[in-house]
């Protein structure tokens, strides 16, 4: 069966596959399944962009399509970035840096530090049903960045099952505890139990003739 993962994002296409590597999945990036035109993501909500992205992908390729929406809600901040986690200083064209240094910036005299990545995934298929998952990362805005791996928000969250900020994690401590894995093995749950209970009813709709 070919799959779509709707984004061009290398990392989360080689996360993907190597999740789906047994199920007998094809996945396609957006660019291979010939998509080439970007889909706004007018949602208030993570759960509601990774429905429009799948849902076009799903409904210009008639195949079907899993999108994510990811970012930093911080409880300080009313849930900043959140969605707008990736454009929070207000330009494309910024860093990184910029954009946890804004938030550092806000946060300045702010108590109450807490904060979570949120993923949400969601598969559309072409006949309309639609699977979802999502994985939260408990932390806090740390005063400082610190540490160079990763990459966003990282080197200033300070997650709660782990010591340090998420920037100083491994890439395979940071898939135990971070809001992808999370997600992404929530998905794998969702998709395995979608396809067992379709396959319990192909073959009772066979044993009633
Ligand atoms: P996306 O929806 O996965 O593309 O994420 C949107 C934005 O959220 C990114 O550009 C980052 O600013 C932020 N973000 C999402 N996931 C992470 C993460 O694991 N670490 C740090 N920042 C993240």
């Amino acid at each position: 069966m070919k799959l779509i993962l709707a984004t061009d994002n290398k990392n989360k296409i080689r996360e993907f596959r190597e999740l789906l590597r047994d199920e007998g999945v094809e996945v396609l990036s957006r660019s291979e399944a010939g998509l080439f035109s970007e889909v706004e993501e007018t949602g208030e909500t993570f759960a509601e962009n990774a429905f429009i992205k799948a849902a076009a992908a799903a409904r210009d390729t008639g195949l079907p399509a899993v999108a994510d929406d990811s970012g930093l809600a911080v409880d300080a901040l009313g849930g900043a970035p959140g969605v707008k986690s990736a454009r929070y200083t207000g330009n494309h064209a910024d860093s990184d840096r910029d954009r946890y240094e804004l938030l550092l910036k806000n946060m300045r005299g702010a108590e109450n530090r807490r904060a979570r990545f949120v993923c949400s995934m969601c598969c559309v298929f072409p006949n309309g049903d639609v699977l979802r998952s999502v994985g939260t990362c408990e932390g806090r805005i740390a005063f400082a960045p610190a540490g160079n791996n990763g990459f966003g928000y990282d080197p200033v969250f300070l997650p709660d099952e782990a010591e340090g900020s998420m920037a100083q994690l491994t890439m395979e401590e940071k898939n135990r505890i971070s809001h992808r894995g999370k997600a992404l093995r929530a998905f794998l749950t969702e998709w395995r139990n979608y396809h067992a209970d379709r396959k319990t009813e192909s073959t009772a709709e066979k044993a009633r003739g």
